[in-house]
């Protein structure tokens, strides 16, 4: 028999972990669902944001036009009457418009300049436009916003134009509002006011997906037409979608498209914007159950402790039964609420009780003689053995019946063995309880005296010998014995020897006339 307790995972183990895995996945799972839930929120959210406020940029941007175009109107009406604009009354309207425009300019429809301001631009009074754009100003003869171009002073600009018409309704030429695009100017100035420091940006693209606002001011002028965003703004579309701009990068984009000049304005924030507060809800929820998820496995540990408990006293006492079968004293008293167990128990305990009944059994088969009911020569030398293992001090008395023979011969076999059990009632008749009385063989007998020395062994044998010597045995005649005492410690440490010894003095008893005790007088 070996034993299994080191092979495998203990019962309590297996339970907890699956507890505490259960328990792990449950929390895993929750943490995970409200992730999503909340990152879907925020997206949303997000995406939202923006477009409204891309839809409230374009709205913003389209009032301002049209008070650009009012204000360059009315200058247009005031060069109408004019023949040479006085210098003085040009800059003042010019003042007056400083917040819309970067510089003012009037043509005539040959493009030639009649009034400018500031006097800064690198145009003066007599010089001509050259531009594509103010071109078509003149060709329309009607309020005009351009696209952006780069102007004769290199300057990438958009003008804002009125026509001037004249009473008779003659066509006189136009006033223009430039924009400078790549200076400060009044887009740049109304939609930098609008940041959200969490890295969110707006752009503004013209029909033909250039860039005509930026917050880096040196992308102004470049397409980017490839952008999904802003193919889908320039064909009038508004919207908000997840996107990656010209680096690579993913933003939450909101887009919305200005009619009155065909821009497209776009709003959009960095999609890593979300990670932080996603962090943040992952620690916080974390955090609160934590307390809670601590009980969980206290409470798992505690009901796994209390399923695999029983059981593995149980276990424990099986293995210790079959290795020890001698020495187990009782069997555990199991007590659970758990019926599997409770049964396992029970039938632990029949089992056990069965299988010490059966040892009890064999014990007695090979221990006890079947005649006289006394110990046997073998449960004899058992005794003996122990009490020397254990330095218990002892006298062994060794008797033999004097001239058995003759009984046997006169009265029969069935008296001799009647007289062998009178005999053996006798002896145990006057030793004491923790004395042990055995037949070693035929009609031959032994006391092993417990803590008596070779003096009171010997008185022993002699109350024997004189009881048996007074009173008629079944044979309807007393009989006698002859007795040998060797004691331990006094005259050996060996059991042999202790055996030689008193069988020796029973040959004295014997020789020097029977019916008689010697005690060993080897030292
Ligand atoms: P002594 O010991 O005094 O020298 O003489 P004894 O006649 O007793 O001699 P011995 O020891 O040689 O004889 C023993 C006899 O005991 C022999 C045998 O017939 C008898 N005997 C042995 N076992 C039994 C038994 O179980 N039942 C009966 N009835 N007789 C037995
Ligand atoms: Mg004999
Ligand atoms: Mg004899």
């Amino acid at each position: 028999m070996k034993h299994f307790r080191t092979k495998g995972f203990t019962l309590r183990f297996t339970i907890s972990v699956l507890v505490i895995t259960a328990i792990l996945l449950t929390m895993v799972i929750s943490v995970f669902s409200a992730l999503q839930v909340n990152r879907s929120t925020l997206i949303n959210n997000y995406l939202q944001n923006n477009e409204q406020y891309a839809k409230k940029l374009a709205l913003t941007t389209n009032e301002l036009l049209i008070t650009m175009q009012q204000n360059i109107g009315a200058i247009a009406k005031i060069s109408e009457r004019e023949q040479v604009i006085d210098v003085q009354l040009f800059d003042d309207l010019f003042q007056e418009n400083t917040q819309y425009f970067n510089s003012v300019v009037v043509a005539d429809p040959n493009l030639v300049i009649r009034a400018i301001s500031p006097h800064t631009t690198g145009v003066e009074v007599g010089d001509r436009l050259n531009s594509e754009q103010s071109k078509m100003a003149v060709e329309l003869k009607k309020p005009f916003v351009s696209k952006p171009y780069r102007a004769t002073t290199g300057r990438l600009i958009i003008l804002v134009s009125a026509p001037i018409i004249d009473k008779a309704g003659n066509y006189k030429g136009f006033v223009g509002g430039t924009i400078y695009l790549e200076e400060k100017n009044v887009l740049n100035t109304m939609l930098k006011e609008h940041f959200f420091g969490n890295g969110s940006y707006v752009y503004v693209v013209e029909k033909t997906g250039s860039l005509i606002f930026h917050p880096d001011r040196k992308r102004i002028g470049q397409s980017v037409i490839e952008n999904e965003v802003v193919q889908k703004v320039v064909l009038g579309k508004s919207g908000s979608q997840r996107v990656i701009n010209s680096k690579g990068n993913p933003f939450y984009a909101g887009y919305a498209y200005e009619p009155s000049t065909s821009w497209g304005i776009i709003s959009q924030t960095p999609t890593m914007v979300i990670d932080k507060p996603l962090q943040l809800l992952v620690k916080r929820v974390l955090l609160q159950s934590l307390p809670f998820l601590m009980l969980i496995l206290l409470m798992g540990w505690w009901v796994a402790s209390r399923i695999a408990k029983p059981l593995h006293t149980l276990a424990q006492f099986s293995d210790e039964a079959t290795l020890h079968p001698n020495q187990v004293q009782h069997i555990p008293d199991i007590r659970t609420s758990y019926y599997e167990v409770r049964l396992l128990s029970q039938s632990v305990k029949i089992a056990f009780q069965n299988m010490n009944e059966d040892i009890n059994q064999l014990r007695n088969e090979v221990k006890i003689d079947e005649l006289t009911g006394l110990a046997n020569r073998k449960a004899f030398d058992a005794v003996m053995g122990k009490w020397i293992d254990l330095q218990v001090p002892f006298s062994l008395i060794l008797i033999d019946i004097d001239h058995f023979k003759l009984v046997n011969d006169t009265y029969g076999h069935v008296v001799g063995d009647q007289v062998l059990r009178y005999l053996s009632q006798t002896m145990q008749d006057i030793s004491r309880e923790k004395d042990v009385c055995f037949r070693y063989g035929g009609e031959e007998f032994g006391i092993l005296v417990k803590h008596v020395g070779p003096r009171g062994a010997e008185e022993m044998a002699e109350k024997l010998r004189t009881e048996l010597e007074l009173v008629n045995s079944p044979a309807g005649q007393p009989i006698t014995i002859s007795s040998g005492i060797a004691s331990y410690p006094e005259h050996t440490h060996s059991a042999t020897d202790l055996l030689l010894m008193a069988d020796k003095a029973l040959y004295q008893s014997k020789t020097s006339g029977r019916n008689q005790t010697t005690v060993s007088s080897i030292k």
